[in-house]
């Protein structure tokens, strides 16, 4: 269909291990986007690599990295309209503490003093962000 995209959507180990994934799919759901694909897995270092190369010279790389492998995560295809700005608007902003009250981060997200970002999901940025992450995902 002409306009229709794609994102990916993480739900990340915090969100799993905290029971959120339901709460997650449902706001995505609620909004109207369609789930296309969807798989539980624990990343690999490979995969997480490839998924944050854009982050690999920054001082929390390795720390990410951790926190993003420690358990599983819950892997989504949404599809719709303006999607990929669509479930970046629900994600909210990266810290939790901040991240405005109706978003996922500011609703359910907040720092726990372990000086890492918990933010229970990610969401592409871009579409061709979006076609990049959902390749690695989804090979
Ligand atoms: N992150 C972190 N420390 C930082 C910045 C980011 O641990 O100072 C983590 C956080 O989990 C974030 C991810 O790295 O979600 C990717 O960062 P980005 O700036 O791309 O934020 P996002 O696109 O997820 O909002
Ligand atoms: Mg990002």
């Amino acid at each position: 269909m002409a306009g229709m995209e794609q994102t990916l959507l993480l739900v990340k180990p915090d969100g799993v291990h905290r029971n959120l994934v339901g709460e997650v799919l449902a706001r995505i759901e609620r909004k109207g986007y369609v789930i296309a694909d969807l798989k539980m897995l624990t990343a690999t270092t490979e995969i997480l690599s490839e998924h944050y190369s854009e982050h690999r010279e920054k001082p929390f790389f390795a720390d990410l990295l951790k926190y993003m492998s420690v358990g599983p995560v819950v892997a989504a295809v949404i599809e719709g309209s303006r999607v990929v700005e669509g479930v970046r608007s629900l994600s909210g902003s990266t810290e939790p503490t901040m991240a405005a009250p109706g978003t996922i981060r500011g609703d359910l997200g907040r720092d726990w003093g372990n000086g890492q970002i918990e933010n229970i999901v990610h969401s592409s940025d871009s579409p061709e962000s979006a076609e990049r992450e959902i390749a690695i995902w989804f090979k």
